[in-house]
């Protein structure tokens, strides 16, 4: 049977992968882009600019749209719910 994977609380990517963590520590529940050099969680404003630019990037939107993309995806998100 295939292990199970969590997403990211952050952002919901899916953690399959040690790489894939902050620091590659697998005891956490957030994904490298969300972590910080030190393996915390970065701060919503940090994390909405990282997705806005990911987006951008991704999608050729322009900032503005990609930034509410992003913060329509974090409103969902555990870590950031009812913010
Ligand atoms: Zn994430």
């Amino acid at each position: 049977m295939e292990k199970d994977f969590t997403y990211c609380i952050s952002c919901g990517m899916p953690l399959r992968e040690k790489k894939d963590y902050p620091c590659g520590d697998e005891s956490k529940n957030f994904c490298v882009h969300c972590g910080d050099e030190k393996g915390n969680l970065k701060s919503y404003d940090e994390v909405l600019k990282g997705m806005s630019g990911f987006f951008q990037k991704e999608q050729g939107v322009d900032e503005h749209t990609a930034q509410s993309i992003a913060k329509t995806v974090m409103a969902k998100m555990p870590a950031w719910k009812g913010l």
